[in-house]
């Protein structure tokens, strides 16, 4: 008798112990939202993909951007198919030379670096989750950005 009382008592003492376990996770979930919300929103903002930015030399009346191959680097996209682009909406010719691309005409930073943020919405970022680590798929005359951070599918609609 003094036997089956101390192991309903030991029963008792194990089920209080893990409902206190479960509390305790829940409240570290909490704290974990509450000490996200707390990071300052410089420190969230940098871990955003930054769209990379033109450094300029002009030469001639012609334009070289000296970083171009860091910036299809950054983007993770095919040169070519970031160059029919660009070339198109900056309404001129260019070719790649080394390291650099030339631009026939003179063009401020400002102008390029639109170009180049449009091109990234469109091509490089997922639209769900804000993530560059996509991939151009193609489907007969669609083009879909497939997202392999979030798992998101969007056919990409030019603008
Ligand atoms: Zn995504």
């Amino acid at each position: 008798m003094g036997k089956f009382f101390s192991n309903g008592l030991l029963l008792k003492f194990k089920i209080k112990r893990t409902d206190e376990i479960i509390m305790d996770l829940n409240s570290y979930e909490e704290f974990l939202d509450k000490a996200y919300e707390k990071v300052p929103e410089n420190v969230k903002r940098s871990s955003r993909f930054e769209t990379p930015k033109v450094r300029l030399r002009i030469e001639s009346r012609n334009t070289f951007i000296t970083n171009f191959n860091k910036i299809i680097f950054t983007l993770n996209r095919d040169k070519r198919h970031f160059l029919g682009i660009f070339l198109k909406k900056a309404g001129t010719m260019g070719e790649i030379r080394g390291q650099q691309l030339f631009l026939k005409g003179q063009y401020k930073d400002q102008v390029l670096n639109r170009l180049i943020e449009n091109y990234t919405k469109t091509y490089v970022l997922c639209s769900i989750c804000k993530k560059p680590d996509t991939q151009i798929q193609r489907e007969g005359k669609k083009y879909y950005l497939k997202c392999t951070a979030c798992g998101a599918r969007e056919e990409i609609r030019e603008k």
